[in-house]
């Protein structure tokens, strides 16, 4: 045998040759991922083989040392836009001597799992196809290929193979089956792969469920919607996780329609508009904004919006920020294109039920809201609602986390046991942890139905069988009473383990685990309400806590909740329950704007209440704190959606320095303040709200502005927190940062006014990024902090 054909010397050009065994882990298969090895190897004129394991895709490379090198490095930097590679592992070694590059057979492996990605939005050379009258996917409403379309919603099982989703019922035409073979074609192995002639398909039906397209005649079933949806209908649209309401964004009376058979009178609506071009004539876009929108993602992004926007006011009533979306499905594009309106797209339910997935079922529970259904007959296997994101800090963060997003783990800095994290009442989220990951579910819904009970359930259960986990324990909140806990006590009678875990604990470990960290921070839990160790109701809290435990440092003081719920849902109750406990019963002078709220006789309930301590909790809640503030000035006495109160006290802080030429700096930078007092009990510091609620009376007495009054508060809380922070840090020198959690911190305003602060004093700031920091992260939390109490 010649030296020459040694396996490290090319015959042709003496250069040294390299052979590498490649193993990548992550979202790699369904992505497009083996035709991109495929031509990346071609490229470089690598030889070797490609093929998908249960858990990975393997390689093995062999060719000149450079070229090899090249291919290890774009096997990164060059994957496609869907692959989310975890980790990719490589062995060289010498050259085997194959001929040729080649796609083998994957190779199914007992006990393996992967990740699955979430649903798509259309991508552009898709959105090219559909809006080209030459191609034959011209108008059709299901294209999609390995860059775009749905994933998650409609698997039934793994591996992600066709049969095994709602896909199965539609035979491929020869042509779209050849696309399906081609490896360099864009539909390799496009599991959803259609086209009009052998896929799914639309159809417009009335309210009974009869079809309409007939009477409009001519117009197929898109074109036909949006005529309607132009002349003020209501029309209930089947999309990816579930049916969207949709009307004229632009139209008063069909938005208050909308509203009242919604039985939502004044909660906001997002709407969705053709292009970006259009969102920026309703908002004001940032570049942030504009990458998130576009994003393959593509959430609800909630944007300052624009004093001439078209949009009605009815859609978000007294707010400034306006939630807004790009069309994510080729239906949405074709749709808003034909009707060349902004539309209202809001989930397809009732009040917080699930939302709608089913056209027997959307006909049944939406049959009295919307006008007509625009339906079709791919199944929709898992329940998905929007995803709704801010951008903070330069970069998004999510307020509720569903489509597109889950079930994409968290990445856990540690090994995790099989845990299943119930969640808390509103908001709800479960999250099942097994080796570096955390799978956080979708968006479930607020628990107070057996709807979402039964959603809640499957969910859990659809997500054991795809990731392959069987909990060894479950974690669930101190209340009781929330079906969460109650679900997990049943499963507890079998004989798994539970661990019941404090919500603000929860908060904190939450943002921790977003943020990868393992060393305790001084945790800041704001929310409105969450059960505490000692039984009262927490929600204006200071921790130091990592993982493993929490110390309780310090809190707002105590104070009643007249009539308990009765005082959430009517935060006059709160002002004034607050005015008397705090400066007594002459402070709560006629002229004061709450006061306007509520007959005498309702202020004598309320008083007994206190005083007899009947059904009046006590609540150290930072939530109800904002309420009570929101309601003393007249700006909210009642509420019709959480949290309402202290978004709109929110807004007339903006309303104080926004015109819209006053920059975000200038709000951030008003100093006035109001006092309050730090007190020291029991090694716990408590904030004392006295001089706080007298010295905002006086201000109200002296005639200054509800606007000029919550900015100085906002202005308070953020300069209490970093108070706060220093006491506590002066005493544990342990601790790394200050980690911000709970609803409260959707304050965009009081979050950035917070961060401001603590930075400039020195603290390092984590606030949350892939996971809500309202109660859609506590599942997490829970998680995480079962994993080391066991
Ligand atoms: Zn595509
Ligand atoms: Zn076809």
């Amino acid at each position: 045998m010649l030296p020459q054909e040694s396996p490290y010397m090319s015959e042709v050009t003496g250069q040294s040759l390299k052979s590498a065994s490649i193993s990548v882990r992550g979202i790699v298969q369904g992505v497009g991922f083996r035709p991109f090895v495929y031509g990346l190897a071609v490229e470089h004129n690598l030889k070797g083989w490609v093929y998908n394991t249960s858990e990975d895709v393997k390689i093995e490379v062999e060719g000149e040392t450079e070229a090899v090198e090249q291919f290890e490095q774009e096997l990164e930097t060059k994957a496609p836009p869907l692959a989310h590679i975890e980790s990719v592992t490589i062995e060289h070694h010498p050259s085997i001597g194959y001929k040729n590059f080649e796609i083998r057979q994957s190779q199914a492996q007992e006990g393996k799992y992967q990740l699955i990605s979430p649903d798509v939005a259309t991508c552009q050379p898709c959105l090219g196809e559909l809006l080209n009258p030459e191609d034959r996917r011209y108008r059709y409403p299901f294209t999609n290929c390995t860059n775009c379309g749905p994933r998650f919603t409609i698997i039934e099982d793994m591996p992600y193979d066709r049969p095994k989703t709602t896909m199965r019922y539609f035979q491929m035409c020869p042509q779209c089956q050849a696309e399906y073979d081609n490896p360099l074609d864009r539909r390799f192995h496009a599991q959803p792969n259609a086209c009009p002639k052998c896929g799914p398909r639309v159809e417009l039906v009335d309210n009974q469920g009869n079809p309409v397209t007939p009477i409009l005649s001519g117009l197929n079933p898109v074109t036909a919607a949006s005529q309607l949806l132009k002349d003020g209908k209501i029309v209930a649209i089947k999309g990816l996780g579930g049916f969207l309401l949709a009307c004229d964004a632009t139209n008063d009376t069909a938005v208050k329609t909308l509203r009242q058979r919604k039985k939502r009178s004044s909660k906001p609506f997002a709407i969705m508009v053709t292009t970006i071009d259009e969102a920026k004539r309703h908002c004001y876009v940032s570049p942030e904004d504009e990458n998130l929108l576009t994003s393959p993602q593509s959430p609800i992004v909630l944007i300052k919006w624009r004093e001439d926007s078209s949009v009605s006011q009815e859609v978000a009533p007294n707010l400034r920020f306006l939630g807004i979306m790009l069309p994510y499905t080729p239906l949405h594009h074709i749709l808003l294109r034909d009707t060349g309106l902004p539309l209202v797209m809001t989930s397809g339910n009732l009040s917080e039920d699930p939302i709608a997935r089913d056209n027997d079922e959307a006909l049944r529970r939406l049959s009295r809201i919307a006008d007509y259904f625009l339906v079709h007959n791919r199944d929709i296997y898992s329940r998905y609602d929007d995803s709704v994101a801010i951008v903070e800090r330069g970069t998004g963060q999510l307020i509720r986390r569903a489509r597109s997003y889950a079930p994409y783990p968290i990445r856990l800095p540690f090994e995790a046991k099989q845990i299943l994290g119930c969640g808390a009442e509103e908001k709800n989220t479960f999250c099942l942890a097994k080796d570096n990951y955390a799978f956080l579910s979708q968006h479930i819904g607020d628990m107070e139905s057996m709807e979402t009970l039964e959603h809640f359930d499957s969910t859990i259960s659809l997500y054991e069988g795809l990731f392959h986990v069987e909990p060894e324990v479950i974690a669930h909140d101190l209340h009781p009473d929330y079906l969460a806990t109650k679900y997990a006590r049943e499963l507890g009678e079998s004989g798994v383990k539970l661990i019941p875990v404090q919500h603000h604990h929860a908060h904190i470990a939450s943002c921790l685990a977003d943020n990868g960290l393992e060393s305790p921070v001084i945790g800041v839990a704001f929310d409105g309400t969450g059960m505490g160790a000692d039984g009262n109701i927490w929600g204006g809290e200071f921790l130091v806590a990592d993982y493993r435990s929490f110390n309780r440092v310090g809190h707002l003081e105590y104070l009643p909740l007249p009539g308990g719920a009765a005082a959430i849902k009517r935060p006059y109750r709160t002002a004034i329950g607050y005015i008397l406990t705090l400066l007594g019963e002459d402070a709560l002078n006629h002229d004061l704007p709450v006061m306007r709220e509520v007959d005498d006789m309702e202020v004598e309930v309320i008083k007994r209440q206190i005083e007899r301590r009947i059904n009046s909790p006590l609540s150290s809640s930072m939530g109800r704190l904002f309420d009570a503030i929101s309601a003393l000035l007249g700006i909210r006495a009642e509420i019709d959606y959480e949290g309402q109160a202290a978004v709109e006290l929110e807004m007339a802080a903006y309303s104080s320095v926004i015109a819209s030429s006053v920059s975000d700096e200038a709000i951030s930078s008003a100093q006035e303040s109001y006092p309050y007092r730090i007190v020291e009990d029991e090694r716990i510091r408590i904030v004392q709200l006295r001089d706080l609620f007298s010295v905002v009376i006086e201000d109200v007495h002296k005639g200054i502005s509800k606007e000029r009054i919550s900015g100085k508060f906002h202005n308070t809380i953020a300069q209490m927190i970093n108070e706060m922070c220093h006491l506590i840090a002066d005493e544990t020198p342990i601790v790394s940062g200050v980690a911000l959690s709970g609803g409260v911190f959707q304050n965009r305003l009081l979050l950035r006014k917070t961060v401001n602060l603590l930075e400039s004093s020195g603290f390092q700031v984590f606030t949350h990024r892939q996971v809500p920091c309202n109660d859609g992260g506590i599942s997490l939390g829970q998680t995480v902090i079962a994993n080391f109490a066991v």
